[in-house]
């Protein structure tokens, strides 16, 4: 089990006060909070190598570039990747909107079939639509639970877990119905890489992505996973610098990859102070991580199910909590959470899809992660109790 009380010193921001009371971070599905360490590694970085990197001889730019490829690697191991498999971009965003430009205008055409589910998060939802409208492919969006796929289907893109209920579509049922109909399968990892152990090649998928800020890394740094196969035999994402093998005046050749999606100077520091963040994380255990949000999740449950004015919308162990209250908006709740120094989202989490399938425009959501205690619930009920007794 780890000790949460004990991480949680080791997070600068957590030891802010808001509106006079100790801050309690609920708000993890959003962004994480960074440990010290990774803090460090930017600064050092900038006080002591700050270098361009792949293209200097000099000793700087040497020290860069072993650094930002070191994470690469680290990467590549946390998700049991090859590091040529492995892009760094801005962030799941732009990882999703890489594969529908690069993948998705070189192979769909009028006929095909895109399948997405109503979880998504509308990162994972609108470069698929706007993809659909460009190639004339028809877009299919499955209900939760539901994993069967038309004949025509080239790509699902699905969630790991979903930001708003923590629910976990069954990614081993997606990939195989995927396969028989040799379609190949997109997985919007954002959620769950920070939480669960991810082995690609155990899942099988073909893509996967995800954002170092929400799992302890900072922000500016994405993930795309790719199988080289297909990575080698699509067209880039952005044209420029860093990506060419040959500039002829009138054409060029690019580099191999993954440098060819890497296009201008990348985002070193931030890419380099990710690594203190998959180090923080494998020294802890992501099995560690697992159990100790699982046993918060009861405990929350446990303690808001007492309040019959409250609705959840959650999955068993998951660190998302969704709810809803009778009598106040989501934005009140959290505004009431505020006044008592407890971080939370409203709203409808860029899901509005889901929002619609749920019958609600918009939901109260607590998120935890590895530094979150019993007693930040308690802080949680306490301003739970307040709203309710305002708005009843
Ligand atoms: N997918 C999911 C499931 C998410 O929760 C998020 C962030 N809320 C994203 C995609 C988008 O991540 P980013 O903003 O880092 O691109």
């Amino acid at each position: 089990m780890l000790d949460a009380k004990k991480l949680k010193s080791q997070f600068p921001i957590l030891k802010r006060e808001i509106k006079g009371k100790a801050l309690v971070y609920l708000d993890n599905a959003a962004t994480t909070q960074k440990p010290h360490s990774v803090i460090k590694a930017l600064t050092d970085y900038y006080e002591n190598i700050n270098a361009n990197v792949h293209r200097g001889i000099h000793t700087l730019s040497e020290e860069a570039t072993e650094e930002y490829e070191q994470t690469r690697n680290a990467v590549a191991e946390f998700i049991n990747a090859k590091e040529e498999e492995i892009v760094f971009t801005r962030n799941t965003t732009e990882s999703v909107n890489l594969i529908a430009r690069s993948w998705g205008d070189k192979y769909l055409k009028e006929g095909d079939v895109i399948v997405v589910s109503a979880l998504e998060h509308h990162s994972n939802l609108v470069p698929w639509q706007t993809l659909a409208k460009r190639s004339g492919a028809m877009l299919h969006m499955l209900e939760p639970g539901d994993y069967r796929l038309p004949a025509q289907t080239k790509l699902v893109a699905i969630t790991s877990m979903s930001n708003v209920t923590g629910e976990k579509p069954d990614l081993k049922t997606v990939v195989a119905n995927a396969r028989a109909l040799k379609a190949l399968v997109f997985v919007d990892a954002a959620q769950s890489v920070g939480h669960e152990k991810t082995d690609v090649q155990e899942l099988d998928c073909d893509f996967l992505a995800f954002s170092a800020h929400k799992m302890l890394g900072p922000t500016g740094v994405g993930v795309l996973y790719a199988k080289s196969e297909i990575l080698k035999n699509i067209e880039p994402y952005q044209y420029g610098g860093g990506m060419i093998k040959v500039v002829e005046d009138l054409s060029s050749t690019w580099a191999d990859i993954p440098g060819k999606f890497e296009a201008g100077t990348p985002n070193i520091a931030d890419v380099i102070a990710f690594r203190k963040a998959l180090e923080f994380l494998t020294e802890i255990g992501l099995e560690n991580i697992q159990a100790h949000e699982k046993m918060l999740h009861e405990y929350a449950v446990e303690k808001f199910s007492t309040h019959p004015e409250v609705t959840l919308y959650t999955s068993p162990g998951s660190p998302v909590i969704s709810f809803t209250l009778d009598c106040a908006h989501p934005h009140d709740i959290a505004s009431v959470f505020n006044e008592e120094g407890v971080a939370i989202r409203a709203g409808h989490h860029c899901c509005q899809p889901l929002m619609r399938r749920l019958k609600v425009p918009a939901t109260a959501r607590i998120s935890f992660y590895l530094y979150n205690t019993t007693e930040d619930i308690d802080r949680a009920e306490i301003a739970l109790k307040k709203v309710i007794s305002i708005f009843k």
